[in-house]
């Protein structure tokens, strides 16, 4: 039987609870334990599939292919474990799960209720995988006190009450303010979120106190004092310059051990924290730096693009430089040239997105950085426009273009290199869909395996001539163009295992331009670095050195 962390946040959002999670997931394993981490969103939505980057940041695709919080992403990054559908979910699948179960009439005619049926529900979904790990780390989305919230931190209060004594604890991130005319960390906010999850039968054994400063004495005692924990179960939560700091961080501050505190876990197994000096002294001590270009639609937002920006990181890491990135909004190439903008990158990215716009700046973007042998990675809708660009000016195909664009009846603007995927083969059996289906969960997700072309630019960046990697997208190039591009360059170095999706492709004459129809960003980590980041940053470094 696991032994269960749950996690809440209070006063604000924003605070980096997942990331809070993450790092104590990373903090357990050092000490030799098995973790799986999991997060309760309170909002309706089944599930972020349908929201907008704008609204939500980016979406995480699991192997299993859920649409997931990216939430999801900082705890793959920090633990290893590969999150499945059942780490993630929220109100709206919930109620969804209930409604059904109510319409198939599996409740006997009872009235349905929050109290127990949604709140069982929930429990239900809190359990899965029990008997796999030895610690199992639940995050609640939101703050203590907003209305969605409630079943959730019912669902959790009676959760523990069911289990052995002991066996279940609850840790609250909060933040202290500081105030710079008094030049005082203010407690007032954490004992009021304190007292609202103790109106609500909720103790915390763990209270982690974001700040800009250190705690001073006085103030740890307070609050150990009127929320009723103990001093040492105050752990300050300064901001840090990485991320990648926060394992050793929050070991330096006693986070691990206050956990096994609260257990009752003694003596505690020493931690190993080997890998996160590595990853530490690679992130604080790098010998150069290179500049990327990310050019996008959501470039405001870099929540949008987060598995991105933290696997160019990781390849940083790994070639020992800093990347520098920068955001390109790709609407700007539509109406003035490129080269001003892109020319002094040492590399150019092109990521996925959906809907037209800013696609004909991202087309120009990747005929910019093929013809001006800039290292170019496109992924996803990025392989699409390196795809089209080819196709434009290479091929010869004036009007090449995507399906996803042409959404006006019988007015037909483009010709589809890129059409709207109806069937395809997932494990051992056909997936079927039609232009009528519902937005949500419908797209071409999850792992599915790619066959490597012999000899290929990536087969050498993966060592292998297999690979598996994770989808997420509803448009696919089209095979029959294949012959086409290749006699003019464009390498389809990668395929589906029947050989009728292009997964890769790569451009012949060039130092480093490759597409990718996946998203290898999503199971890149800090210590076990992306493939194909790792080599476009040392394609980076390496231009560098011309430029
Ligand atoms: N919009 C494109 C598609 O659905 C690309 C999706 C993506 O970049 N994730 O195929």
């Amino acid at each position: 039987m696991a032994r269960y962390v749950f996690i809440t946040g209070g006063v604000v959002s924003s605070l980096g609870k997942g990331l809070a999670s993450a790092a104590l997931g990373a903090l357990l394993q050092a000490r030799g334990y098995s973790v799986r981490l999991r997060k309760l969103d309170p909002y309706l939505n089944v599930d972020p599939g349908t929201m907008s980057p704008f609204e939500h940041g980016e979406v995480f695709v699991t192997d299993d292919g859920a649409e997931t919080d990216l939430d999801l992403g900082h705890y793959e990054r920090f633990t290893g474990v590969s999150a499945r559908m059942t780490d993630s979910i929220s109100s709206g699948r919930i109620y969804m799960n209930v409604l059904e179960k109510e319409r198939r009439g599996d409740y006997l005619g009872k009235t349905i209720q929050v109290i127990p049926h949604v709140t069982n529900e929930i429990k239900d979904f809190i359990e899965i995988g029990d008997e796999e790990v030895d610690f199992m780390l639940c995050e609640i989305g939101g703050t203590v006190g907003d209305i969605e919230g409630l079943p959730f931190f019912e669902a959790i209060r009676q959760f523990a009450q069911d289990r052995p004594r002991g066996q279940c604890i609850f840790m609250h991130l909060t933040l202290l303010p500081y105030i710079a005319a008094s030049g005082e960390l203010k407690t007032k906010p954490t004992q009021h979120s304190v007292k609202e999850l103790r109106t609500i039968g909720l103790q915390p054994n763990v209270l982690v106190c974001r700040s800009e400063h250190p705690i001073p004495e006085k103030e740890r005692e307070k609050i150990a004092l009127f929320c009723n924990v103990r001093k040492e179960d105050v752990i300050a939560a300064p901001d840090l310059k990485s991320i990648y700091e926060a394992p050793l961080a929050y070991h330096r501050e006693g986070l691990d051990q206050a956990v096994l505190d609260a257990f009752n876990i003694a003596p505690a197994p020493k931690p190993d924290l080997s890998t996160w000096h590595d990853v530490a002294d690679r992130v604080f001590n790098p010998e150069g730096e290179v500049r990327v270009a990310i050019v996008g639609k959501y470039v405001q937002l870099e929540d949008a693009y987060k598995s991105i920006a933290e696997a160019l990181t990781h390849g940083g890491m790994a070639n020992r430089v800093k990347v520098k990135v920068d955001w390109v909004d790709a609407e700007i190439f539509e109406r003035e040239d490129p080269a001003p903008h892109l020319e002094n990158f040492h590399a150019i990215l092109v990521p996925g997105g959906f809907g037209e716009r800013g696609t004909e700046g991202k087309i120009k973007a990747a005929q910019y950085a093929r013809e001006h042998k800039i290292p170019y990675l496109g992924i996803c809708l990025g392989m699409q426009m390196a795809v089209i660009e080819a196709a434009r000016n290479l091929a010869g195909i004036d009007t090449a273009g995507s399906e996803e664009f042409d959404h006006e009846a019988g007015k037909k603007r483009f010709e589809p290199v890129v059409y709207h995927l109806k069937e395809w083969v997932q494990g051992n059996h056909t997936v079927r869909r039609k232009s009528t289906d519902d937005k949500g969960g419908t797209m071409r997700l999850g792992a599915y395996t790619a066959v490597l072309k012999d000899g290929s630019k990536v087969a050498d960046v993966y060592g292998t001539t297999e690979i598996e990697e994770r989808h997420r997208h509803r448009y696919e190039v089209d095979i029959k163009y294949r012959e086409k591009l290749e006699s003019c360059g464009l390498v389809f170095s990668g395929m589906s295992p029947d050989g009728r999706l292009p997964e890769i492709v790569e451009v012949k004459d060039h130092p480093w331009y490759i597409g990718v129809q996946f998203h290898p960003e999503l199971k890149s980590k800090p210590f076990a670095p992306a493939p194909l980041f790792r080599d476009f940053v040392r394609a980076a470094k390496e231009n560098s050195r011309l430029v």
